[in-house]
């Protein structure tokens, strides 16, 4: 019997053999219109995977910062990345904080293989701000210390934990994550910088997807790239007295308009459970921990 008979019942079955004729995800988009995968549970075969990304010997970066009283997310965040973020390979976790002295004196039992660099970053009074120099201090330890010691560097926000499996699934030569709350929204609705004089403009019929700020990745090469664009744009509007509207999030998304992330994150790798069940979710990977803004920013 052909295989679109067979394949629809039986997942495992499909998963080491796929058929030509039966696509395993219906109700979600798989694939950008210039050819990057998006990745939805039920999709891929992680052994496959698995078996390619240990060949490589990959090492794997991931940087979050912890500046002020963020640092209260760290524990759980590390903890949660422990039993959840690539299980299995060699992990370089980077602080990056104006708190190293105490964040130094933190115990964290890591798995073998996996490591916890504390590093020095300058703090700055508003909270808008803090988020924007997220790209310029990326791309200089990008270009002094994570070149030297991964393949790929991930950047998340710290105020998140991991609840299931994020794996080399993930990884491409540049990911980004759609974001929670557009992933179902038109093109107009996407919350884009829309002046010309910003550069992050986004002109109204442009715009693929739109992209979360608080997950993106990719080689230290192309890390390097986006974080410079970023900085470059964000310094430039400076000068002009001009603050894109969601900050180093909207010239992120200038970034990937231009280029082209050749990886897509479900809302799976970036999720917040006030969104409620959704069907076509069928795990949440990482998601937001609750927090007051005013009481945490201030
Ligand atoms: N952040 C920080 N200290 C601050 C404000 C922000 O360390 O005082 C970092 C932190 O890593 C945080 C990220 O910047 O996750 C983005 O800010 P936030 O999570 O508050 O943005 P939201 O998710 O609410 O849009
Ligand atoms: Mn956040």
């Amino acid at each position: 019997a052909p295989c679109i008979d067979v394949a629809p019942h039986r997942d495992a079955h499909f998963l080491f053999f796929p058929c030509t004729l039966y696509s395993r995800r219906t109700d979600v988009l798989m694939m950008t219109p210039w050819f990057a995968p998006i990745v939805w549970n039920g999709t891929y075969n992680i052994d496959i995977l698995n078996a390619q990304f240990h060949q490589r010997g990959v090492r794997i970066g991931l940087a979050m910062f912890a500046i002020k009283k963020y640092v209260v997310f760290l524990h759980t965040f590390i903890e949660t990345a422990e039993k959840f973020f690539m299980v299995g390979y060699n992990v370089n976790y980077y602080v990056l904080t104006d708190r190293v002295e105490e964040v130094r004196q933190y115990n964290f039992t890591l798995g073998q293989g996996r490591h916890l660099t504390v590093l020095k970053a300058p703090t700055y009074k508003r909270w808008q701000d803090i988020c924007f120099r997220r790209m310029e201090i990326i791309r200089n330890y990008t270009r002094e210390l994570f070149t030297n010691e991964v393949d790929y560097l991930a950047v998340a926000d710290i105020d998140m934990k991991f609840s299931d499996d994020v794996g080399v699934e993930s990884l491409s030569d540049l990911f980004g994550t759609i974001h929670p709350g557009y992933y179902a929204a038109q093109r107009q609705h996407f919350t884009y910088e829309r002046r010309p004089a910003s550069k992050a403009y986004i002109p109204k019929d442009e715009g693929d997807f739109y992209y979360a700020a608080g997950y993106f990745g990719g080689t230290t090469e192309e890390i390097f790239k986006l974080t410079n664009y970023c900085h470059t744009g964000i310094m430039a509007d400076r000068e002009k007295n001009i603050e894109a509207v969601w900050h180093e999030e909207s010239h992120l998304n200038r970034y990937f308009l231009y280029h082209k992330p050749t990886k897509l994150l479900s809302p799976e790798y970036l999720w917040d459970n006030r969104m409620g069940e959704r069907g076509f979710l069928k795990r949440r990977r990482f998601v937001a921990v609750p927090k007051n803004h005013n009481e945490i920013r201030n």
